[in-house]
């Protein structure tokens, strides 16, 4: 990191955002962990399009707080109780770890049924107003980890930015081709609608899982040839704000899945079916227009529709494995600009990246505000 001075091991400083673009960086006493949290100092967070829907106000989210859910760091403390992986093994201080966007009870009904990320005394990192536990966010020195969010340790084949992307693009990405396989054993034709990092995450997921033919869609045709290094065998560039769904009948994919949030590529993916296929949707988290359903389609076809909202612990984990597994064979560095130290995070806000994420880096400068009372 140069020649910035990193935080001391008492002292946090966080970009705390106060709502529409405004930023200030402000100084935190980093607490010490209770039984099962842990204490990570942030290696590299990139910026989510989530966390721009909220500073752009397309998507509420509490102010102010300290945003940022796409982070890999280093375990700095943790209980003297200790806590666990997802995988079980015994963290230790140093271990360069992700971790995941939600924190879950573990034991409500939802969470017995397997489905924590729709926990109901759920807590989302980098979602959660300041409050008693200001350093929820990863756009921040250090970030306060509750107990009941998934950790993962990153292999040394996994670099800082990449791994960054597994707490949310890439877990969300891999539940999806999760919830593929779960309904149909052995796909072997995939459409997936929008090239965003979810969409070429879930190209690199297919292409792992061995499926032969997969056709990625955007509007955009950088997107689409980028997707096409991920592993996408066809690539089709269509038209903004239009039902693209047109001339599917009877395309025969075994799952479609949906990253764009349009009701274009949604009706596409669901047109897309053949017999005993599966749709997933993921990309529809900001209201949109309703998407008109042929149920006759859906009936004859045996067809699933299926929703994905963020993942379980275990999609975490096997995030990254699949970036471990495709580090030489996909350009997973090519998606994210070269990291700005933290300072300058508000910049990233102010324009479009180059690539599918813009990054950040701490140590911040040192200037930030002292307290933790920001009007
Ligand atoms: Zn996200
Ligand atoms: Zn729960």
């Amino acid at each position: 990191m140069g020649t910035d001075r990193p935080a001391g091991p008492g002292h946090a400083v966080a970009q705390v955002w106060h709502g529409g673009g405004g930023f200030r960086p402000t100084a935190f006493a980093v607490p010490d962990p209770a039984p099962g949290e842990v204490i990570v100092r942030v290696r590299v967070s990139t910026v989510c399009g989530s966390d721009r829907h909220t500073v752009s106000g397309r998507r509420s989210g509490p102010a102010p707080s300290i945003l940022g859910h796409e982070s890999v760091g280093e375990v700095a403390a943790l209980h003297p109780d200790g806590a666990v992986a997802v995988d079980g093994a015994e963290l230790r201080v140093g271990d360069r770890v992700v971790w995941g966007v939600t924190a879950a009870c573990g034991r409500c009904d939802r969470c017995a049924a397997g489905r924590t990320a729709k926990c109901r005394r759920l807590r989302k990192i980098g979602h959660e107003p300041l409050g008693d536990r200001p350093l929820s966010g990863g756009f921040s020195t250090h970030v306060h980890l509750p107990s009941g969010v998934p950790i993962t340790t990153v292999p040394d084949a996994v670099p800082d930015a990449p791994a960054a992307l597994a707490g949310c693009a890439v877990a969300t990405a891999v539940a999806c081709v999760d919830a593929v396989h779960r309904r149909v054993a052995r796909p072997r034709r995939a459409l997936v609608c929008g090239a965003g990092l979810l969409g070429v995450a879930s190209v690199a997921a297919l292409a792992a899982a061995g499926v032969e033919h997969i056709e990625v869609r955007d509007v955009d045709p950088s997107r689409v040839a980028f997707a096409r290094r991920f592993g996408a065998t066809a690539g089709r560039v269509v038209p903004r704000n239009t039902a693209d769904g047109t001339g599917d009948d009877g395309a025969g994919f075994d799952a479609a899945i949906d990253m764009s949030g349009s009701p274009g590529g949604v009706a596409a993916c669901v047109a897309a079916l053949g017999v005993g296929g599966v749709a997933v949707l993921a990309g529809s988290v900001r209201p949109h227009a309703p998407v008109p359903l042929d149920a006759e389609r859906v009936v004859r076809g045996h067809a699933s529709i299926v929703g994905v909202h963020n993942y379980e612990p275990a999609h975490l984990r096997d995030a990254v494995r699949l970036l471990a597994a495709t580090a030489s064979s996909a350009p997973w560095p090519d998606a994210v600009e070269p990291p700005v130290p933290l300072g300058l995070l508000p910049t990233l806000f102010e324009r479009t990246p180059a690539r599918l994420r813009a990054a950040v880096a701490p140590p911040m400068p040192e200037h930030a505000d002292a307290g933790t009372s920001p009007a």
